[in-house]
């Protein structure tokens, strides 16, 4: 059977539109560099990938789909040879054309909001306010806003010397926070100070999304926790009471296990991730 290639003309509006970036959301590799052995070309390790294959018995094909639906852009997703030979594994059968399908158009999405962004940086933390007296109001400052694989700032924080204040934290910046989280908003100092007060307040969280692999190592995170709970069943009432936790050496044991480079540290009873950057 005939296969149903991609036109040049389709290939180029792909990539362009991918900003030559994968689109699998656990990925975004760059997919384009210099050539290293020629001054004058470049080496791209992306590809057009078909969403519902070029040919009869390929991963996902629909029999139903005309030529010319095939060979369009619209059956097109871009995606770094890795992540092409991964979806057509199995034949297909562990990535619907729904899921690439969600891929494509996250990714276009992504791509859209970060046009005449920088690609990385650090954007500043909120300035912080101080009141000597009483009632008064603070409100920190806003976190800056991290660049396209920038990190946010974090919000700024309030300073209140005396009774009955307001205090708000800033707003988190726009972009992840160091670990992978969104962007997060500061707290005011009453609460470590432990001022009985219900009156301050958070400051919103930035707008960012989580880090891919932030996602990916909570999901381990969890995992782990559900086998600890399957060898350990005496620990499990007072772990799912939420009385103990699962000890972090056996956490990072299974880390070590797993050729995960990362670990996890323990901090005022909450497990804390290390900067992913
Ligand atoms: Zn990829």
């Amino acid at each position: 059977m005939a296969r149903d290639d991609f036109p040049s003309a389709v290939k180029t509006a792909l990539r362009m539109r991918a900003a030559l970036i994968c689109s699998n959301p656990e990925c975004r590799k760059q997919t384009v560099a210099p050539s290293e052995s020629d001054d004058d070309k470049f080496v791209c390790i992306g590809k057009a990938a078909h969403i519902s294959a070029a040919a009869g018995g390929g991963p996902r094909y629909e029999t139903g789909m005309s030529s010319e639906e095939r060979s369009s852009i619209s059956n097109a997703i871009y995606l770094c040879s890795g992540c092409a030979d991964l979806i057509d594994k199995n034949n297909g059968q562990d990535f619907s054309t729904a899921t690439l399908r969600q891929w494509k158009a996250d990714h276009e999405q992504w791509i859209a909001s970060n046009l005449n962004k920088r690609s990385e940086g650090v954007g500043g933390d909120g300035g912080s306010g101080t009141i000597f007296g009483n009632r008064g109001t603070v409100i920190g400052g806003k976190g800056g806003r991290g660049g396209m694989a920038g990190v946010g700032g974090k919000g700024g924080s309030g300073f209140i010397q005396g009774d009955d204040g307001l205090i708000i934290g800033g707003d988190g910046g726009s972009c992840g926070t160091a670990d992978g989280r969104g962007g997060r908003g500061a707290k005011g100092p009453t609460e470590r100070l432990g001022f009985d007060t219900s009156r301050w307040g958070y400051g919103r969280g930035g707008s960012g999304t989580n880090h891919p692999e932030y996602d990916r190592r909570i999901r381990l995170l969890a995992q782990f926790r559900s086998e600890y709970l399957v060898r350990f069943p005496t620990d499990a009432p007072y772990i799912e009471a939420g009385a103990d936790a699962v000890p972090v050496d056996w956490i990072n044991q299974r880390l070590a296990e797993s050729q995960e480079s990362w670990r996890i540290e323990l901090r005022e009873g909450l497990y804390v991730l290390p900067p992913l950057l």
